[in-house]
């Protein structure tokens, strides 16, 4: 081990999200346009290259990776990485091995990840219906991702679902998708919608369902009791009396969480993205080449921009416009 990770906000940085691939087999209306242009294969990095980024990351104290895109699970051997990756868990260096998936390939996937020793899995989904699961993703199909949910239940994977809360889209759902959420004992959280890149004509400022609301929806159906727990993460918690249920809140727009950060992210081409909003990053991929043999540069490239770390974000929308967004889609830092 190496000195650890401390930012010059005195955050240690413990948690890396890393996006393996940018590509992805949906076209979510939110995340990118249908025609998206997506990096040549040879700007990535090989999964030897992944392996000993996360390698030096976890030697510099990271203890929680989570591998997302894209869609993590359509890059070709991702399972190779997965297994790779394990030794790491195996000797105590690594807390939690982890992805964010569209759930479209879990049904082939699952027990490979379980064997790899992956214990949970965030699953994104927004609605329950097929029609408007097939609006909103584009091109994914619902009945292929509950049986990717079954079969990550069935492996012995716990599941949280990741909803998007999507203004007159979802908003008549959250009591379908709660219960069914309660019923599979499957945690659930929702996320704002944030302004991350280009997604051709469709407006931000008619897809924001303010989380604020969405909790006072929860009043309307259930007895809400806030929750003080934080779990390292942007999330804030409600209880649902009548379920017991947890639900989780990602506000990065109507409250600001970055105060507890301790999370940086790597893109599948090398860059570190200190902050999910802003534009700030370093380039990794030089200097992990520069020296096969050594990882000193590696290492000395990621002290310098943890240096860099900024206080916060500035996605701001109270103006009436998507202020602070950003160029690049969340499909390119991992979301
Ligand atoms: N493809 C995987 C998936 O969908 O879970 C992993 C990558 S995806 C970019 C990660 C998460 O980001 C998903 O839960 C998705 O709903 C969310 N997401 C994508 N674009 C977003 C946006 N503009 N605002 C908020 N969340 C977004
Ligand atoms: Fe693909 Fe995930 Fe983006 Fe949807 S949110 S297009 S599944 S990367």
């Amino acid at each position: 081990m190496t000195a650890p990770l401390i930012d010059p906000f005195a955050r240690a940085i413990t948690y890396l999200r890393v996006s393996v691939t940018d590509r992805c087999d949906f076209r979510c209306v939110y995340c990118m346009s249908e025609n998206m242009t997506f990096l040549p294969k040879k700007e990535l990095l090989t999964l030897e290259e992944l392996d000993r980024m996360c390698s030096t990351f976890v030697r510099m104290g990271v203890e929680k990776l989570r591998i997302t895109g894209g869609e993590p699970l359509v890059r070709r051997d991702i399972m190779t990485f997965f297994r790779s990756m394990t030794r790491h868990l195996d000797s105590g260096a690594l807390k939690e091995l982890t992805l964010t998936t569209n759930g479209s390939q879990l049904s082939r996937f699952a027990d490979q990840l379980y064997d790899a020793g992956v214990r949970r899995v965030n699953i994104s989904l927004d609605t329950l219906d097929e029609q408007k699961f097939a609006d909103v993703t584009r091109w994914g199909r619902l009945p292929q991702v509950l049986k990717g949910i079954d079969a990550a239940q069935k492996a012995g994977l716990r599941v949280k679902i990741n909803a998007v809360a999507l203004k007159g889209f979802n908003e008549e759902e959250l009591p379908t998708i709660t219960n069914w959420c309660a019923e599979r004992d499957m945690d659930l959280t929702w996320i704002e919608v944030m302004p991350m890149g280009d997604i051709g004509n469709e407006d931000r400022l008619d897809q924001y369902w303010s989380l604020k609301d969405v909790r006072a929806t929860y009043a309307d159906h259930y007895t809400v009791t806030d929750l003080a727990e934080r779990t390292g993460g942007p999330a804030r918690y409600v209880r649902l009396e009548e379920t017991g249920q947890k639900i989780g809140f990602i506000t990065p727009l109507s409250h600001n969480f970055c105060e507890s950060c301790n999370r940086v992210r790597l893109t599948c081409t090398g860059e570190l993205y200190m902050c999910l909003g802003q534009e700030d990053m370093a380039d990794l991929r030089g200097p992990l080449r520069e020296d096969p043999d050594s990882e000193e540069p590696l290492e000395a490239a990621i002290r310098k921009a943890i240096h860099l770390k900024p206080k916060g974000h500035d996605f701001d929308y109270s103006r009436q416009r998507a202020d602070g967004q950003m160029s690049r889609h969340m499909s390119h830092t991992g979301g």
